[in-house]
C-alpha cells in the first residue's frame, strides 16, 4: 500500500494530502476514490486511509484505522559521522536510515579532509536531510530522522555523552568488543562515532574517553569510514532485536 508522510492529525476522522503527494497519488499512481493509502504522521503513527476524493492538488482521505509505526526502532541510536570525503555521507545517510537510525550528527575531527565553507555547509544540510526523508519513505519509516548541522567534535563528544550508551569506534582499539559491550544489557539510548578515512588522532581518543564514551573495536579488520557505521548499526539493531 502506498506510503506518504504529512504533517497534520487527523481532523474529524479524516486527512488531507496536498501539493506534490497529491499530484503524485492521482497522475502517478493513478489512485482514485475508493483506493487505499497509508499516511504517516512522522511521528511515529500510521493512519490507514481510503481516499474519497482524488483531485491533483489536493486529495482527502478517510481513516479507517491508526497503529504504531512498525517500520520505528524500540531504540534511539544517533550516529556521529566525521565528515567523509566527496559523497560518501550521503550514501551513509541513506543506510542509516534504513537500518533505524534516528538522528545523523556530522562532525569535523583533526583529519577530516572535506572542511566545506559555512555556505556550503547549509546547502549541503539541506541536501542530507531530502536524503534521509527519501529513505525513510522508501523503508516504510515511521519518523524522518534528523540530519544535524556539522558539529566541531567536542561539541560532538558532549552530545554523544548523553546517551545511555556512548560507543566510540576506535580503529585501534584492541580489548573491548562491540559485542562485549553491548550484549546483554537493554540498549535504550545509544550513541555511535565514527571517524574519517584518517582515523582519530591520539588526543581526540583522549577526549573521547574523558568525555565519557566507550572505546570499543569492531574487530581485527580496519573498515572504510562508510562501511563501519553500517557495520555498528547493524549490530546494533540486531542486538537490540530491531533487525
Ligand atoms: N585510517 C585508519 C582507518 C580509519 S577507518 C587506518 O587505516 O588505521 C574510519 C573509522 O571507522 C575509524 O576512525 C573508526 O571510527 C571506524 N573503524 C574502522 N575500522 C574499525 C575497527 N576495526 N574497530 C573500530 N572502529 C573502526
Amino acid at each position: 500500500m502506498p506510503r506518504f508522510f504529512i504533517q497534520a492529525r487527523p481532523a474529524d476522522g479524516r486527512l488531507l494530502i496536498c501539493g506534490e503527494d497529491a499530484h503524485h497519488i492521482v497522475r502517478v499512481l493513478r489512485m482514485k476514490a475508493g483506493d487505499e493509502v497509508t499516511l504517516c504522521d512522522c511521528a511515529g503513527t500510521d493512519y490507514d486511509c481510503v481516499i474519497e476524493e482524488a483531485q491533483t492538488d489536493r486529495v482527502c482521505c478517510r481513516v479507517r484505522s491508526e497503529s504504531a509505526s512498525a517500520g520505528e526502532p524500540d531504540i534511539e541510536a544517533t550516529l556521529y559521522m566525521a565528515l567523509p570525503k566527496a559523497d560518501k555521507l550521503e550514501l551513509i545517510i541513506q543506510k542509516s536510515v534504513e537500518l533505524g537510525v534516528s538522528r545523523i550528527v556530522p562532525f569535523v575531527s583533526a583529519r577530516c579532509v572535506s572542511r566545506p565553507e559555512e555556505k556550503g555547509l547549509r546547502k549541503k544540510q539541506e541536501r542530507w536531510q531530502r536524503i534521509a526523508a527519501e529513505a525513510a519513505k522508501q523503508c516504510g519509516r515511521g519518523r524522518i530522522p534528523e540530519v544535524a548541522g556539522a558539529a566541531p567534535f567536542r561539541e560532538a563528544v558532549a552530545q554523544a555523552a548523553r546517551a545511555g550508551t556512548a560507543l566510540f569506534f576506535y580503529e585501534c582499539e584492541r580489548e573491548a568488543s562491540l559485542r562485549s559491550v553491548i550484549s546483554g544489557g537493554a540498549l535504550s539510548t545509544v550513541s555511535l562515532m565514527v571517524g574519517p578515512e584518517g582515523g582519530f588522532s591520539l588526543e581526540e581518543v583522549g577526549q573521547a574517553q574523558e568525555g565519557g564514551l566507550k572505546s570499543v573495536s569492531l574487530g581485527r579488520r580496519i573498515l572504510r569510514c562508510e562501511t563501519a557505521p553500517l557495520a555498528a548499526l547493524a549490530a546494533v539493531m540486531y542486538e537490540s532485536g530491531n533487525l
